[in-house]
């Protein structure tokens, strides 16, 4: 039998010391993902962790910049009802309402969430269509890295040996946006068999696209004809006939490939129209 250790640091600094000395040691944020894992002996670390002390790793703070910094323990529960999140960057929040279901959003974490990088969870296409940087510190100090960068594949991310997320940071620009999560789950409270995060301004489209590849889908042909075409039904039609083929979705207990490919541009459609609806500013 493996024993495990239990830190609970109350430094940014002595958590990365902790993590960095040790490459079977595990952070441990809301443990919604991690303690699953134990449970059903998919994981056996040496030492655990615990996020829960560190000060700097808490709070959601808008800065003079008008970007917004939410620390890595933010809970699900406490983003959904963040009224520091306006307009535009109202589309987090909206993904972290639809996150699992209520004891799920009480306990589990924005850093947790990210750093494990499920392609089918919420976050992922909300902050590549919000341009979120995530703030990573590690033995090296503190990098910045954009969301696009930051998911690399399936339960992958840029996170080096030792490095944890201690922050998501979303910049001013998208404030002023338009935007929207859909979601398409088999039932409420499960992760997404599809989901689309719409981001319109003047001048610009982004679509990121969940649970279709091995990261958030995006395609710049459709977001160039849906700004060529200013979201006409056909623009509409055409974008997501595009962004079904940059996807790579795989059959799963959630939906087969062939299913989620027929989702894609009924969705897309139902987000950019959502989205649309929403007071232009
Ligand atoms: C029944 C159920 C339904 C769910 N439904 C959804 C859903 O619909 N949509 C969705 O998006 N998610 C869903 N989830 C996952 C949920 O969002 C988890 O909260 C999340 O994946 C992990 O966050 P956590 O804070 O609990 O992290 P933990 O479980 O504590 O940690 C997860 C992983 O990340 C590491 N880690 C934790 N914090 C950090 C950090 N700051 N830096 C680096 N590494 C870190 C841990 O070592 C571990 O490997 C569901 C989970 C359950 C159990």
């Amino acid at each position: 039998m493996t024993t495990t250790r239990f830190h609970a640091p109350e430094r940014l600094d002595e958590a990365i010391r902790l993590l960095a000395a040790d490459d079977e040691a595990r952070p441990l944020a809301g443990g919604q993902t991690l303690v699953a894992m134990l449970n059903a002996d998919l994981l056996s670390p040496s030492q655990i962790i615990s996020l829960h002390r560190i000060a700097a790793l808490k709070g959601i703070e808008k800065r003079s910049d008008g970007s917004v910094r939410i620390g890595a323990m933010t809970t699900h529960a406490g983003l959904a009802r963040s009224d520091v999140l306006r307009d535009g960057h109202r589309l987090l929040a909206q993904a972290a309402g639809r996150i699992g279901h209520e004891a799920i959003r009480n306990r589990g974490t924005i850093g947790g969430a990210v750093a494990h990088g499920d392609p089918s969870a919420d976050y992922p296409p909300a902050l590549v269509a919000l341009d979120a940087v995530i703030e990573a510190v590690g033995p090296k100090g503190k990098r910045e890295i954009p969301a696009s960068d930051f998911f690399q594949g399936f339960l992958t991310t840029a996170l080096g040996q030792g490095e944890i997320v201690a922050a998501i940071i979303l910049p001013p620009s998208l404030n002023q946006a338009r935007t929207h999560y859909e979601k398409f789950a088999r039932v409420e409270g499960d992760f997404a068999t599809v989901s689309v995060a719409v981001a319109l301004w003047r001048g610009g489209v982004r679509i990121a696209l969940g649970g279709v590849g091995p990261v958030p889908v995006r395609s710049a042909e459709a977001e160039a004809e849906l700004q060529a075409g200013q979201l006409s039904d056909a623009a509409i039609n055409d974008a997501g006939a595009l962004l079904v083929a940059a996807s790579d979705p795989l059959d799963d207990v959630r939906g087969s490939a062939d299913y989620r490919r027929r989702l894609i541009p009924r969705l897309v459609k139902r987000a950019i129209r959502a989205a649309q609806a929403k007071d232009a500013r």
